[in-house]
């Protein structure tokens, strides 16, 4: 199957370096050199993966990477981060603003390459073979349930509008209610990162996925010193 890249960077030295060696790895890529422009190309070709670049002439890589996260036509795509910073803060906000991974500038574009393999087989194993489930049916906890085929949130009955990122940690947790994950090993499964990105991403994204959850928060619990875990079903209810 065709598998396409959307490229989103206004240097057109680094945008055509990524096209070749993109293309030599059996890519359909297309670049665009501004936010608006992206966003376009996006949504005409509805990429596997977006490489976005963080400073564009119109718009930063973070309004960008909202907007494709807020569509749900397109929302499902892989998006890695071109940034020249390498502070912490840039890459954590990337994270938070629904990137699924970053390269900081200067890259070695084989790297990148292979970034953007990881992220497109990602998402064809994401649609190809939903994440298993009891019975293949609804995980429930508390008023919440997740229905692991369709990525349906509803808590109470309400449907919830997860991001991709806040809805695997709730996955990942409410697949197993009980068990206490620790912050590396939700960086491990969830962002699939070892150890080179702060822990505190974690904790900044559980209390995004507890905003999201609203009423239905307390099902995720902090254990103090260790992580977090979902609440066992009826436990303190
Ligand atoms: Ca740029």
């Amino acid at each position: 199957m065709e598998r396409r890249v959307v490229i989103i960077e206004d240097e057109r030295d680094v945008a055509r370096l990524l096209e070749f060696n993109l293309r030599g790895a059996g890519f359909v890529v297309v670049s665009a050199e501004t936010g608006a422009q992206g966003l376009g190309e996006v949504q005409r070709h509805k990429p596997d993966v977006v490489v976005l670049d963080l400073m564009l002439p119109d718009q930063s890589g973070y309004d960008v990477c909202k907007q494709i996260r807020a569509d749900p036509s397109v929302g499902d795509a892989g998006v890695l981060m071109l940034t020249a910073r390498g502070e912490a803060e840039d890459r954590i906000l990337g994270l938070e603003v629904g990137a699924d991974d970053y390269v900081v500038k200067p890259f070695v574009v084989r790297e990148v390459v292979l970034r953007v393999t990881a992220l497109a087989n990602r998402l064809a194993e994401r649609r190809a073979r939903p994440a298993v489930s009891e019975g293949g049916g609804t995980l429930k906890v508390g008023p919440i349930e997740l229905d692991p085929v369709t990525h349906d949130v509803r808590i109470a009955g309400a449907p919830a509008q997860l991001r991709p990122l806040e809805y695997k940690l709730l996955q990942l947790l409410v697949s197993d209610p009980g068990r206490v994950f620790s912050r590396e090993e939700l960086l491990e499964q969830v962002w699939e990162m070892r150890g080179d990105i702060n822990t505190r991403t974690v904790d900044v994204h559980v209390r995004r996925l507890r905003v999201s959850l609203g009423a239905a928060a307390d099902v995720i619990e902090t254990v103090h010193g260790f992580g977090y875990r979902a609440r066992r079903d009826g436990a303190g209810s």
